[in-house]
């Protein structure tokens, strides 16, 4: 049987399009679509906005980056452009989740955490076919995705989803007013484990 295929919704690729291009420059960007013979993400989202970018493209992405600048060189770019990807997420959903609200800025951080996951998972949930559960204990929050676009049929032998943790550190920053978080991905399809995990410590870094 033929697997599914997912979707992100138009505006979050073009969230991922807008990431590279900031990270990587216009020029990069167009090289890694090019080299992906994804070129044509750059015109057709707006023809099939619901359904643009399959999650077999989102993945392609990624790999396409550890192809041209090696595992280490890709990994560092996917995080900078997942974080960056979180600064242009803020701007699109930022008032419909309620997380730009001054009531909500307001809060103690332990609550900003705990409701900006919830808000941010829900997002996912919602608008794309991307699943994520927020499970936590004292120490972590455990974000835990099904049906992951970024490793989307691709095989590893570590976990290879370093743009959603670039996006929730970013978060972490910005939640927190500028304090970094030890995030971490444990476990990852890619690697034959039932979901990718993403392991959050409450406490800052620093
Ligand atoms: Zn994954």
């Amino acid at each position: 049987m033929k697997t599914p295929t997912y979707y992100y919704p138009h505006k979050m690729g073009r969230i991922i399009l807008q990431g590279m291009e900031e990270v990587m420059g216009r020029n990069g960007a167009d090289a890694v679509l090019h080299f992906a013979s994804l070129d044509t993400l750059k015109t057709e989202p707006v023809v099939h906005a619901e359904s643009a970018f399959s999650f077999e493209a989102v993945s392609l992405l990624q790999r396409t980056l550890e192809q041209l600048y090696g595992p280490r060189g890709g990994r560092g770019l996917a995080l900078r452009i997942g974080r960056v990807c979180f600064k242009y997420g803020l701007r699109e959903y930022g008032s419909i989740l309620g997380l730009t609200e001054m009531a909500f800025r307001l809060l103690p951080l332990s609550t900003k955490l705990h409701l900006g996951a919830q808000a941010f998972a829900e997002l996912f949930n919602k608008d794309t076919d991307q699943r994520v559960r927020v499970d936590e204990n004292e120490q972590q929050i455990i974000w835990t995705i099904e049906h992951c676009p970024l490793c989307w049929e691709r095989k590893a032998e570590a976990p290879v989803c370093h743009m959603a943790v670039g996006v929730l550190q970013e978060s972490l920053y910005w939640l927190s007013g500028g304090k970094i978080f030890n995030v971490e991905e444990t476990a990852c399809i890619a690697r034959g484990d039932p979901a990718c995990t993403i392991v959050i410590d409450k406490i800052p870094l620093s």
